[in-house]
């Protein structure tokens, strides 16, 4: 039997390509490649497309058009399926947006596969195959992590300065208003044998990649089994982490001796007040100070998560937000407007506050548009407070004062900050 040809699509959110595509930091989506482990190369040719890089080939013929589909890509999603199925391919679609609301998406494809998808995407190709699929498959039990397939790097263009991704486990214990894990993710918590994890990094093509994980100390027994086994492998990483893990030395520094450079950090704000409203108590702003020298005193940089717009989000918020950065020497930061993703409990309390400005997926990337009325301070206030605040973040001025209070990583977080200022400077301030 012949092949048969199958698509695979990571989407880019045009709102916010330009803005990333200037950025030294980026990183390769993982979903795909990944996804694309899991076929037979016996059975299909794979296509593997990452929008980034380059435009989906329209004018060439598939049998199957598998699409990922985040909440701000959804509705540049459906277009590309509709144009896709015009020519007779079949559209499978997965991903968060499809896992939260699988009636929206419904119409524009064959097949959904909301939800974890190791057990359900092959099912649906064996069943492809035999030309018996169904329109829905949806994850009922948690999959098993072990014996995963290595991800696909083959099938991705190269790209200069990416770093690659692994995933070692799944799942976190908190409940954060905004974040939308609980409702795509099953509840329970997930690792991988230590030893296929340490494998599959050790064979890498690139020496520098990123954990995937939402909270990579989450297990901590399991992570200090899974540092020592990568110590020696010579490979250069980060990993997004909970500052509350950060109490534990052992944990810091045999993250750095197995090569971790730094720490995401989902700090969210500076006040006890807005973490609480957020259900992120599990952060405390007076440790903030003591745990960030720890990290730091242990050599490995601070990349913090801030977001603006909170209901107690006063004006004053930016200028706070900013002394607090550089009284703490925090590295770098990924900045964000709050966004209300569908099915969060955020989402819920604004939607029947009746305070949602728009239902334009396209809006909800966090970065360029604000969807939401703020309470204490107009849309636009905040749209351009959080402006002022990334580019007073990533002026020299201040790139200077937080890299001589932390004194770690130097070159490589002047690097990482130039290249978010490039990124503003080319997208915002010249238009
Ligand atoms: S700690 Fe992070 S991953 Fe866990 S619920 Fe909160 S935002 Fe989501």
């Amino acid at each position: 039997m012949a092949k048969k040809r199958l698509l695979m699509i990571t989407p880019e959110n045009r709102e916010i390509f330009r803005h990333r595509k200037a950025q030294a930091n980026n990183f390769l989506q993982l979903t795909m490649p990944y996804l694309a482990g899991f076929v037979s190369t016996d059975s299909f040719d794979i296509r593997l497309i990452d929008e980034y890089d380059e435009p989906v080939p329209y004018d060439e013929s598939f049998d199957i058009a598998a699409i990922t589909v985040n909440t701000p890509n959804a509705l540049h999603c459906y277009r590309m399926a509709s144009r896709l199925r015009l020519h007779g391919t079949y559209v499978v679609m997965g991903g968060p947006h499809v896992s939260l609301l699988p009636d929206e998406a419904r119409p524009y494809a064959d097949c959904l596969i909301p939800g974890e998808a190791e057990e359900t995407w092959p099912l649906f190709l064996r069943d492809f195959l035999r030309g018996s699929q169904r329109r829905l498959y949806r994850s009922d039990n948690p999959p098993t992590l072990e014996r995963l397939p290595r991800p696909r790097w083959d099938l991705v263009k190269t790209r200069r300065m990416a770093r690659y991704a692994v995933i070692s486990g799944r799942g976190c214990r908190h409940s954060c208003s905004y974040c939308n894990l609980r409702q795509i993710y099953h509840s329970s918590i997930r690792e991988r044998p230590a030893d296929e994890v340490i494998d599959e990094i050790a064979t890498l093509p690139g020496s520098r990649f990123v954990f995937w994980d939402d909270n990579f100390f989450g297990a901590p027994e399991y992570a200090k089994r899974l540092l020592k086994g990568l110590s020696g492998l010579g490979k250069e990483w980060a990993a997004q982490v909970t500052l509350e893990q950060c109490e534990n030395l052992e944990l810091l520094q045999l993250a750095r001796k197995a090569g971790c450079v730094y720490l995401f950090l989902g700090l969210e704000s500076f006040s006890q007040g807005t973490l609480r409203e957020a259900n992120k108590g599990i952060n405390r702003v007076c440790d903030y100070i003591r745990l960030i020298d720890r990290i730091h005193g242990c050599g490995i940089s601070t990349q913090a998560g801030i977001v603006f717009g909170f209901d107690s989000d006063g004006m004053d918020v930016f200028d706070r937000t900013m002394d607090a950065c550089e009284q703490l020497g925090i590295d770098g930061a990924t900045v964000s407007l709050l966004t209300p993703f569908p099915g969060t409990p955020l989402y819920d309390r604004l939607k029947q506050e009746n305070r949602l400005l728009t239902d334009n997926w396209e809006w909800f990337n966090g970065k360029t548009r604000v969807t939401f009325q703020p309470r204490r301070m107009s849309p636009e206030q905040l749209f351009t407070g959080y402006m002022r605040f990334r580019r007073k973040f990533f002026s020299l001025r201040s790139i200077f004062r937080r890299l001589c209070r932390s004194r770690v990583n130097i070159l490589q977080s002047l690097i990482l900050n130039l290249g978010y200022r490039q990124s503003i400077e080319r997208n915002y301030d010249r238009g």
